[in-house]
């Protein structure tokens, strides 16, 4: 008897755990590519908040599935449910992608891959570069970890004095005194101090927003209030990705600067969870093509 549709009894269940989760274009995309390149694989969204988060990881270990990935609120509160930690995952605090690695789960953290993966795409190798880094959240903080990672040479945060900003202390720290393999060295100053702001940009390479500033409902503002300090030779980088032009990347933009926004990110963490996943590279151009 002939199959019908791509579901058999040896399709591989890769799942999300978040909540909320409708929102989520993970499922769309990941099955895309497994169709577009004929892997039987299947991706499916389950609703999971931290009160039913380690059933679920049992539950999924016991189904021997090949990984999942987690979003909020689960990327930190996943660690302890966990067998291993990829360096991605353990210096930057949090898990984003599991990986089944025969019953052993490994922890790893995409998002900074997913970010310096896309700069790449964009012709811009951070090697020996300098950063200056905007924020300490969830999207930063695997930023920084993974660009000390693959060879960034200075990184300068700026934080805001709110509740993130112990995690930049803590980012900086990591960098400087834990992570004995890399070159990187990181600097932390308050956002406040728009006189060292400008200093910093002026020797940086690239300017990275990583924080919500520029999305709804903030969309009307930019992280740089004063736009002298960017200068055209200046790589101008966003995490906000809603609208796509940030006030900040028009700002740069009109500066004349090599701008880039926080699309490709989004799109490449997932490509490189299903890297981690399926060994197989993401057709990421027809993903591109067909849901941007
Ligand atoms: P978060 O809540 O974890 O962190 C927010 C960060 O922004 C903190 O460092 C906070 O101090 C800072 N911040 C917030 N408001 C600020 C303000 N008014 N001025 C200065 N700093 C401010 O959030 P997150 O998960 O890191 O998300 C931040 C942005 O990144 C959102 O726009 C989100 O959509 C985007 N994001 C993009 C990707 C991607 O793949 N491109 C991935 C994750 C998040």
């Amino acid at each position: 008897m002939k199959s019908v549709g791509r579901i058999n009894g040896k399709t591989q269940l890769i799942g999300l755990l978040a909540t909320p989760i409708g929102h989520s274009l993970s499922p769309s995309m990941h099955n895309m590519a497994f169709k577009k390149l004929g892997l039987n694989y299947a991706y499916l969204a389950f609703e999971v908040g931290n009160d039913s988060l380690e059933d679920a990881i049992k539950g999924l270990r016991a189904l021997n599935v090949k990984g999942f990935n987690v979003s909020m609120p689960n990327k930190t509160k996943i660690l302890p449910f966990l067998d291993e930690l990829a360096d991605s995952a353990k210096f930057s605090g949090a898990v984003n992608t599991v990986v089944n690695d025969n019953g052993v789960l490994v922890g790893h953290s995409t998002d900074g891959m997913g970010y310096i993966r896309n700069l790449k795409e964009h012709g811009v190798d951070i090697t020996g570069k300098k950063m200056t880094l905007i924020g300490s959240g969830g999207a930063a903080t695997p930023i920084a970890i993974q660009a000390a990672l693959e060879g960034l040479e200075e990184l300068t945060i700026f934080a805001r004095h709110d509740e993130f900003y112990s995690k930049a202390v803590e980012n900086v720290k990591i960098i400087n005194e834990e992570m004995k393999h890399v070159s990187c060295k990181a600097k932390l100053y308050s956002l406040e101090d728009t006189d060292r702001l400008r200093e910093e940009i002026k020797t940086s390479d690239i300017l990275t927003n990583g924080t919500g500033v520029g999305m709804k409902p903030l969309e009307e503002f930019s992280i740089i209030e004063d736009i002298s300090m960017l200068r055209p030779d200046l790589i101008v980088t966003d995490v906000v990705y809603m609208p796509m032009r940030s006030k900040l990347l028009e700002q740069a933009e009109s500066i004349g600067c090599h701008t880039i926004n926080g699309i490709g990110m989004m799109i490449w963490q997932g490509a490189m969870a299903f890297e981690l996943w399926t060994g197989k590279e993401m057709p990421v151009e027809y993903i591109k093509e067909q849901m941007f």
